[in-house]
């Protein structure tokens, strides 16, 4: 029996949380740093320095020796340099030092960061600025301090920078108009996310066989196993005992660091499985995305498995996505999008959420931007994810209310109804008001909207960002509209306006089965946007309208945009790049030498057999051998077309050009050999290649 866990005492033992600084702390200095990390005042260096010698000796005693500033530079990873606390004595010897100055400021050289424009504009000096608001924490013996990475002359080269000024933004924004409604004593509003993360787990020693997986994170050629997903016995099924010890130790290791993990399950692939957390403050919930998905990595490997984020690591089966939930809530307790019982008389809620779907309606084009990588481009628009198109559901219930809105007449809402299961043994089970919608991109469930569109690999910061400001924009909208509108008019007023938005916004709402042709036509008639691949979706991000949004909202700066334009481009072709190179490389040396291995047995094989038995025609053996022949002159064939036309990729400088180059060509050449290369690997017995196949891959975890 394994030892029991005391959870309450295991969660955030690695954290400087709440808790810890309210010990530890002089009580005006810890008013001043929950003031800052919850309304975002800014923090003097004299509270500075007594929260660092605190945070100092906590970090000590929990067995620390190092702390780094810990930053989410543009690779969409985090970033680390760790500095031990030691400090000569003057006497041979070290004592344990952490200033203030530490603690708040950095300066990690910027110039090996990705920085698009900015590297040739501004000085390789970067800052890193402490972010009170996200809890520091303990990890492999050193204090992490979760900081926003900007350059020399204030440009932001992270993640978490715009996120932060986005999330002022949307607040500004919605508590004007929260006041015009009544709410006076909102003083901040917060959006919360709770992202739910898919990732599958495959055997170690099998992933370190597969040059595909190990350089790109997703196979690059493999013939599909008998068995994939038809079977939907994996979805919620028992899991196996070495992915259950996994997702045990996994929770545990969050829970240390403050991470609430909540649900874990398996998903609709084999092998494929996900971690919901309870939702928190984006930010925080920002960061702790990024502990999670580092954690899934360092325990899987702990479990003699490897962790694979990528959006879609296997043709054939579900790829992995990261569902954003998203809320708005005030600092007096209030969920902006909960209908409440009596939501047409709720105008907050009317108005937020009218608001977002006008945001997303007419923002539409950089939610797509916010999601798109070059793994998540092959999950959109598959019929397993979410098409390229956004649109919202909101569920019958909504769409009643909404339409009661747009005609003018009464709602009630029908309120949870009960449900007879017909055997008497059972409880009676209350109903949702709203079925689920599991092909939308953007969905209303309860009192959030879930986003469905975000990779398993990407920082949510992306789409929070977009999110936040065109909300934000909306808000800004609805407050220019009612300012001045006198009292005894504002309900009248804010009706008209409401259904005035709905009546522009309408087209992006869809409640039908986003996955079928018919959408995507209907979808081109209400004039949506279907950006299939991320380099004709990115352009959109420095159009004049995402221009005039990012900067009126000091969200982006023009500049900022255009370098992240550049870097999300290059990023593109650079993965692309990588694929290409390495299949090349595993196709001429692992796969060729099992064919040109398999061919020799058969071919030796059929001779032996006829010098036994001369009247053997070997018919079955030739018959293999021609067919593998016939392939590869196709595989030959696709791989020097691959091979030169990423020559001619390489030649290229323009970003844009390149990454339109690499989705039109590129990936059309790997498709093309891929397809050779599958069939004849379908024809070679496992044993002749180095590799695992997707049958042994697939059902490799027990
Ligand atoms: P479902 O299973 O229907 O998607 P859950 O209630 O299990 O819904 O929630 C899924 C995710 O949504 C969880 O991570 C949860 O914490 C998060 N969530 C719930 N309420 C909110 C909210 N108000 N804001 C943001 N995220 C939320
Ligand atoms: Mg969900």
């Amino acid at each position: 029996m394994e030892a029991t866990v005391n959870v309450p005492e295991l969660y955030g033992s690695l954290v400087f949380n709440d808790k810890v600084m309210k010990q530890r702390l002089p009580k005006d200095i810890y008013q001043a740093v929950k003031k800052t990390s919850t309304q975002g005042t800014h923090l003097e260096l004299d509270v500075a320095n007594c929260v660092a010698s605190a945070m100092k000796e906590w970090a000590i005693e929990h067995g620390a020796t190092h702390f780094t500033h810990w930053f989410q530079p543009m690779t969409g990873l985090t970033a680390e340099k760790h500095d031990s606390f030691i400090s000569p004595d003057g006497m041979g010897g070290v004592i344990m030092e952490f200033s203030g100055k530490e603690l708040v400021k950095g300066e990690p050289d910027a110039s090996s960061f990705p920085s698009g424009g900015l590297r040739a504009t501004f000085e390789a000096r970067g800052y890193t600025a402490w972010d009170p608001s996200s809890p520091a924490f303990i990890k492999d013996g050193t204090l992490y301090i979760p900081t926003a990475f900007v350059s020399y002359s204030g440009e932001a080269l992270d993640k978490k920078t715009p996120l932060l000024r986005s999330m002022e933004a949307l607040s500004d924004e919605a508590v004007k108009v929260l006041h015009l409604l009544g709410l006076k004593n909102v003083t901040h509003v917060n959006t919360t996310v709770g992202s739910e993360q898919e990732y599958f787990l495959i055997d170690k020693e099998m992933y370190m066989k597969r040059k595909d997986l190990v350089m790109c994170g997703r196979t690059l050629i493999g013939a599909p196993a008998p068995k994939g997903q038809e079977m939907e016995d994996h979805y919620f099924g028992v899991l196996k005992p070495k992915v259950s010890a996994y997702m045990h130790d996994l929770d545990q290791e969050l829970w240390k660091l403050g991470v609430p993990a909540k649900t874990k399950h398996n998903e609709v692939a084999p092998s494929q499985h996900e971690l919901a957390p309870i939702y928190e403050n984006v930010n925080v919930a920002t960061d702790h995305n990024q502990l999670t998905m580092e954690m899934m990595k360092k325990v899987a490997d702990k479990h003699g498995m490897a962790c694979l984020l990528h959006e879609k690591p296997f043709e054939g089966v579900n790829g992995s996505g990261k569902h954003n939930n998203w809320s708005i809530s005030t600092d007096t307790g209030i969920n902006l999008l909960d209908p409440g019982k009596d939501p047409f008389e709720n105008l907050p809620f009317l108005v937020t959420l009218v608001s977002v779907i006008a945001a997303v309606d007419e923002y539409q084009d950089l939610m797509r931007v916010s999601v798109a990588t070059a793994g998540n481009d092959h999950r959109l628009g598959a019929n397993e994810a979410p098409p390229a198109i956004i649109s919202i559901f909101v569920g019958d219930d909504l769409a009643a209310l909404l339409k009661a809105v747009d005609d003018g007449t009464a709602f009630k809402s029908k309120g949870k109804t009960q449900m007879s299961m017909g055997a008497q043994v059972l409880p009676h089970i209350k109903k949702d008001t709203t079925d689920r919608n599991r092909t939308s991109p953007f969905a209303f469930t309860g009192n959030k909207f879930e986003f469905r569109m975000p990779g398993s690999s990407l920082s949510v910061a992306d789409p929070n960002i977009v999110l936040n400001t065109a909300v934000a924009e909306k808000f800004s909208d609805v407050y220019d509209e009612l300012k001045d509108v006198p009292a005894e008019e504002l309900e009248g007023k804010v009706r008209e306006l409401v259904k005035k938005m709905l009546d522009e916004h309408k087209r992006i709402l869809f409640n039908g089965n986003g996955y079928t042709d018919e959408w995507v036509e209907e979808a081109a008639k209400r004039g949506l946007d279907n950006l299939k691949s991320l380099p004709e979706a990115m352009p959109r991000l420095i159009a004049d309208k995402s221009v005039e949004l990012f900067t009126k909202h000091k969200v982006f700066t023009q500049t900022e945009l255009d370098s992240r334009y550049e870097i999300f481009l290059e990023n593109y072709s650079k993965t692309i790049h990588i694929e290409s190179l390495t299949m090349q490389d595993m196709v001429r040396k692992d796969f060729t030498a099992g064919l040109v291995s398999y061919e020799k047995d058969l071919t030796e094989a059929a001779a032996a057999k006829k010098s036994v038995l001369p009247s053997a025609g070997c018919k079955y053996e030739t018959g293999i051998l021609e067919k593998l022949d016939t392939l590869e002159s196709s595989i030959d064939e696709a791989l020097a077309k691959l091979d030169a036309d990423t020559k001619v990729a390489e030649g290229k400088s323009d970003v844009l050009e390149s990454a339109e180059y690499y989705q039109a060509t590129i990936l059309s050449d790997m498709d093309s050999l891929r397809a050779g290369v599958d069939a004849a690997e379908a024809l070679i017995p496992n044993e002749y290649l180095s590799y695992p196949t997707y049958e042994e891959m697939l059902f490799s975890t027990r």
